[in-house]
Parts: C-alpha cells; structure tokens; sequence
C-alpha cells in the first residue's frame, strides 16, 4: 500500500527524527524540532550541499550572516513592499486560506479529472492576475470555480488580501518604529550585502559564487503537511554572480547540476522534475523549481532563479554604496569589460523540505518471508552517507569476550565514521532497529571472529551477509559513506 504522510510523521515521531515543537503543550503549528537521529540526517544533508557546492567549486565561497538585518535590506529586497500571500477566508467557518493555493488545489482537482486544459487555463489565468494584482480578480475567480470551504463546505468568501509574511520584532527597549527589524525571510540579502566584502577579501572573480547555509522565518498562513511549510525553517542558498548577457548560460546550467544533485543524495528521476513558474517572484528574470514526488503530489523543494541585478542594484541605492565590479577580462574588441553590477543566478532549497523528500524516499515497508513466516519489514533506504550511523556492532551474544571485542571494534571505528554499539535483545530484534533508523551496515561479532578476525556485514536492504576481515572495515565501510 502506498504511503501515507501520516505513516512519515509517525515514524519521524517514533525513531527520534521529528517531534512536534512544545509537544508537552500541545505543540506549535507549523513549528518541529529534529530530534537525536533527525540532526544527524539534516547535518548530513546540509554537509552534502555544502561539499556540492564550496568544495567542488574553486570559485563559490561560504559565509554565514546573521538573522537580523538591518530594516533597510528588506525595503531594497522588495520584501517590506512585496512579500506577500493572497489570503481569503470563509465568512461562515472563519476560516483562512491563501487564495493561490485554493486555485493551485482546483487545477490539481482538473488534472486527476484528466482535463490537463483546464489546469493549464486556470493556472495561466491566477498567474495574470496576481501579478497584475487584480485581488477582486482572484476572489471572483475562486468564486467562478465553485470553490468551497473545506470545513462549512459554503463559497461565502471575504475580499482577498495581501499578507506580508515576514515576523517583525524589536530591538533595544523602546518600542518605537524606528528600532523594528524583521527576522530573516530569506538568507539571500545576507550574501547580496556581503557581495563586495567577499569579492575584495576573496579576490573572487566573476562568474563566482556565495554559498550559505541558516535559517528563515515566515509568518506562513496556512502551514500544512510537516515540515514542507513551517514557519521557522532552513535554506541552503548559493549566488552566482555573473557578468550580463551570461546568465541565461548560468541559469541552464544551473538547472542541470541541481537536478544532478538531487540524484545524487539519492532521490530517483522518476520522482524529481522541472517546473516552469507561472507567477514569477517580485525579482525574478525567469524561474525553475525542482519539485519531488511527495505522497501528497508533485511540490517543490528547490528553486533555481535568474534573478538580474535586481537585489545589487537596489542595495545601491538605498546604501549609497557602489555596488560594481570591475572586470579586467577583455571583450571581442579587445577592451576590458570594464564596471558593472553583477546578474546574479540563484539555487535556493530548503533543508527541511529536502530532508522531508529524502525521508518519504527511504521510507520503505516490504514484506519478506513467505507462508506462515511473511511478515512486513519497514527499514529507511538511506543513502549511506545521509544515515544518522553509517555501522552498528552487535555481538551475537553477550558471553564468552563477545561483547568485549564487539565493544571494542566500534570503538575503533567511531573516529572514520559514526557506529553504534548495541548489546540488547536478540540478534534479529537488533537489525529491526537499525533497519528503523537507516543504518546501513550491521556488523556482526560471533565465535569465530575470536579466533579468525573476521566478522560479517549484514547489509540493510538486501539483508544479504558477507564475511570480512575486521582490518578490512573502515575502508570497506569508508568508501561507500562518501558522496
Ligand atoms: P512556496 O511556493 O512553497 O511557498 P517559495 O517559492 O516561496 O515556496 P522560495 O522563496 O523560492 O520558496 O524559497 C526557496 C526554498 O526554501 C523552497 O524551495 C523551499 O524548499 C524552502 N522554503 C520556502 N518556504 C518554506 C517554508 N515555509 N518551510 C520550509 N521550507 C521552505
């Protein structure tokens, strides 16, 4: 049977990997905290971005900014002025809804109905409107599709309204206006004001990229569906600062090592696609998501955007501060392109949303064994180098030097990689939980590992064993927990 969200959020609960924020009072939406297995996948995730993109790439750096920023950042962004959600909400339930995600769920509605046309239509028709702004337009539309509150089942709807999703706080102690500042909605502004510090300190030269990791807020809406919408999240996010008229190169480029990445950590093409935006973002030339095959449908995980010099310049402005690049590099006249404001590329995923992917990806329930004996099997299908420990060492039995020698060789494994030793219950019991969390070796010492050095490896999904020389393991081991 296929599965179900339900079976993810439980299972993340369960094995230690997501609990619910303030679980002892009863939560709060749209918040999660990873828990002691949970941080080591997301650590690994984030680890394998930041190998992908800062060691594999001469010219693309790191930085970690900060949180807060100053207000005028989000003033040259677009965000004070733009960054908003259409919301409606029903008159007889009250309750509140984004308009463009009840019109995005109508075209879903068209395409399991097999009429694609009508999807298309709708879609193309919200995109006009809303960049166009025409709220009255979007309400009449929603109107016009017949689409009801989910709890009173009525079309009773108010006006729609722009929200702006950023979370103000204040600094200092008086609450005045002047000391408001917004929590971070996006970490692209910390890299767009850092541009020169890096460009000079770094001698970087263009095209060359920032990369950052850390986290955003969004006063979402609605926040559905785990860890897909919260409303303190990660993003891993890289600039590519380019001389103009390369972008559209960089953007296709890009689009492919992203989709190349995905593939990479694990997560099949045949899950994973391309697709175009209708409605493009306040700063955006053209824009790609990546979307994965959820068990709730296609959705987005990353974002690929061609962005201009839309951020540089409006930094420029509002700063007094240039915001050029001279590039010595000569064109076809033989004259250096001289000073200009960078376009910028952008690859923007999120942490919790790919770890959310990765997860309903290796979360698999088979059954094995047949007749009488079938029973079902759930174990994580990790990528080796995602899984919280890469080995777990079990003795056989606890007797006779076992556990000694057992405890002994994870001890001696434990700086190549991460193990765990476990003594408790039966062997079979013992797999079962390290099928549970995703380990991805099992490695066994029994009686004749005391007078051979030889133990076996119990492999996760095949639940095939070999027998190895324990002078053999971390190579063994090592190797495949690279990506
Ligand atoms: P959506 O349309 O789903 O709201 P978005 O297009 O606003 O997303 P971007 O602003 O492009 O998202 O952000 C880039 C990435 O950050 C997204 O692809 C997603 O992985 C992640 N992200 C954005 N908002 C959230 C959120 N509320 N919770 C978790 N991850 C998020």
């Amino acid at each position: 049977s296929a599965t179900s969200l339900q079976d993810i959020v439980g299972h993340a609960k369960e094995y230690g990997f997501v609990f619910p924020s303030s679980e002892i009072y009863d939560g709060l939406q749209a918040v999660y905290d990873y828990g002691q297995n949970g941080v080591e996948l997301k650590n690994n995730l984030k680890a394998a971005w930041w190998k992908a993109m800062t060691q594999l790439h001469d010219n693309i750096v790191g930085i970690d900014a900060a949180i807060f920023m100053h207000p005028l950042t989000w003033k040259a962004s677009g965000h004070v002025d733009g960054f908003n959600d259409p919301m409606i909400d029903n008159k007889d339930s009250k309750k509140r809804y984004r308009a463009d995600q009840l019109l995005e769920g109508k075209a879903e509605q068209y395409e399991k109905d097999g009429e694609p046309e009508k999807a298309k239509a709708l879609l193309a028709e919200m995109g006009r409107l809303l960049s166009a702004e025409d709220l009255n337009g979007v309400r009449d539309l929603i109107i016009a599709e017949g689409i009801k509150c989910q709890v009173s089942g009525t079309s009773n709807w108010t006006e729609v309204r722009q929200f702006n999703l950023m979370f103000s706080t204040q600094v200092g102690s008086v609450a005045e206006d002047a000391n408001m500042i917004y929590l971070r909605p996006e970490t692209a502004q910390g890299i767009f004001v850092n541009f020169l510090n890096v460009q000079k300190s770094g001698r970087m030269k263009v095209p060359f990229g920032i990369a950052q990791i850390g986290k955003a807020f969004r006063n979402e809406i609605v926040a559905r569906q785990f860890i897909f919408r919260m409303r303190e999240f990660e993003q891993m996010e890289m600039q590519f600062f380019v001389r103009p008229g390369t972008e559209e190169e960089w953007y296709n480029k890009w689009k492919e090592a992203r989709l190349k990445f995905h593939k990479a950590i694990g997560l099949p093409a045949e899950k994973l696609k391309y697709h175009d935006h209708e409605k493009l973002a306040h700063y955006a030339k053209a824009a790609v998501d990546i979307e994965f095959e959820f068990p709730f449908g296609f959705r987005e995980i990353e974002g690929i955007h061609s962005r201009s010099d839309f951020d540089l310049r409006n930094h420029q402005e509002l700063s007094k501060k240039k915001q050029q690049y001279f590039d010595a590099d000569l064109d076809e006249n033989g004259k250096p392109y001289g000073n200009y404001i960078p376009y910028v590329v952008e690859t923007s995923v999120g942490a919790d949303r790919l770890f959310l992917a990765t997860f309903c990806n290796a979360y698999t329930v088979e059954s094995v064994g047949e007749g009488d004996a079938a029973k079902e099997r759930t174990f994580l299908k990790l990528h080796p180098a995602l899984a919280p420990f890469k080995a777990a060492v079990l003795p056989l039995v606890k007797k006779d030097g076992l556990a000694e020698k057992a405890q002994a060789l994870a001890n001696s494994l434990k700086s190549s990689f991460r193990t765990v030793y476990d003594d408790n219950a039966a062997i079979g019991k013992r797999y079962t939980r390290q099928d549970l969390i995703g380990t991805p070796f099992c490695i066994v010492v029994d009686y004749q590992t005391m007078e051979d050095e030889t133990v076996t490896i119990r492999h996760r999904d095949s639940m095939e064993q070999e027998r190895v020389h324990i002078s053999e393991l971390k190579e063994k081991i090592g190797y495949q927990v690279a990506i």
